[in-house]
């Protein structure tokens, strides 16, 4: 099937992209990874496309203040090998290597991906969990708005029509802080049945945080603080199975991916707790 007729526009600058964007029924073209498919099968219709891809003002990659930023056109293979990633946000590369195949992390960006809001991304998870700010320019200026405040439903944010996501900002964690992102996929690649981002900070000997993010068992990423019940599988399990609520699908159903989180909870945990002691030895 070919996409439905519509007007092409690629802006010069981001106030023209802006007011291309007021148009009604208007769409952000990023990479095109997710757009594209949904356009070819007509599951979506704009009638204008605002090719935000010449717009260097949103490339890059850069350490701002206590964050690190990347602009909305990086594309999700240069933020794989990017050493400013590696060093300040690792777990955005741990999610990064599970996300799709080369192709299309060669064209797709990782802003694009938090855009789409899509529950099964790696990217929204790492997102709500470490809190980042997406910034947003629109009709009435600019705005950020923290991850868990973005994520409204599946494939649904608090973005308003017009508006354009120019990058996001992670907090930037120092050695202190050890991170991992695990899933199950049919195949390497694919969306996962599930998976789990875990956050865990080391001072002195003593686990002083821990916190998950759970992936593609619920609309929206489900972020919970495990620090009270980490130490006790039960205990654990049961406060995280209270909060998730995964689907039957023709993948899966939904008793599978309550027991994959189970294993990959303790799983992702115990690879954050050991590589925070590792970065603090
Ligand atoms: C075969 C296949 C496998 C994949 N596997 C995975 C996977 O395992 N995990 C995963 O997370 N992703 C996966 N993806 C999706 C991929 O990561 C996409 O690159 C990503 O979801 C969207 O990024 P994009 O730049 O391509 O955005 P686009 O496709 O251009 O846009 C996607 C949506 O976001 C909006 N948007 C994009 N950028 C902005 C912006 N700056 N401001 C406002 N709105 C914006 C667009 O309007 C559109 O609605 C897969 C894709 C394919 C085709």
């Amino acid at each position: 099937m070919k996409p439905s007729r519509f007007q092409y526009v690629r802006p010069a600058s981001i106030p023209e992209a802006v007011v291309a964007l007021q148009r009604q029924n208007s769409k952000v073209l990023a990479g095109g990874q997710s757009l594209t498919p949904l356009l070819s099968m007509r599951l979506a219709a704009p009638e204008v496309l605002v090719d935000i891809n010449g717009l260097s003002e949103l490339a890059g990659i850069e350490l701002r203040g206590s964050e690190l930023w990347i602009g909305a056109i990086a594309r999700h293979q240069e933020v794989l090998t990017h050493p400013l990633v590696g060093t300040h946000v690792p777990l955005i590369q741990q999610a990064l290597t599970y996300v799709a195949h080369p192709v299309i992390r060669n064209r797709g960006t990782s802003v694009g991906s938090i855009a789409h809001a899509d529950p099964a991304g790696e990217l929204t998870a790492v997102a709500a969990l470490l809190g980042a700010r997406i910034h947003v320019v629109g009709p009435h200026g600019v705005r950020d708005i923290l991850a868990n405040d973005f994520f409204v439903g599946p494939l649904e944010s608090s973005l308003t029509h017009g508006e354009l996501v120019t990058g996001v900002s992670f907090p930037v964690l120092d050695s202190s802080w050890g991170s991992s992102c695990v899933e199950v996929a049919r195949r390497h690649g694919d969306y996962a049945l599930a998976g789990v981002c875990a956050l865990v900070q080391i001072v002195e000997g003593r686990l002083t945080a821990a916190s998950i993010a759970i992936f593609s068992v619920a609309g929206t990423p489900v972020v919970i603080d495990v620090l009270d019940v980490c130490t006790e599988n039960e205990k654990l399990n049961l406060k995280v199975q209270s909060l998730i609520d995964p689907d039957t699908d023709i993948h899966a159903t939904a008793d599978y991916r309550r027991q994959l989180v189970k294993t990959l909870v303790a799983q992702a945990l115990t690879e954050a707790r050991s590589n925070a002691e590792s970065r603090t030895s």
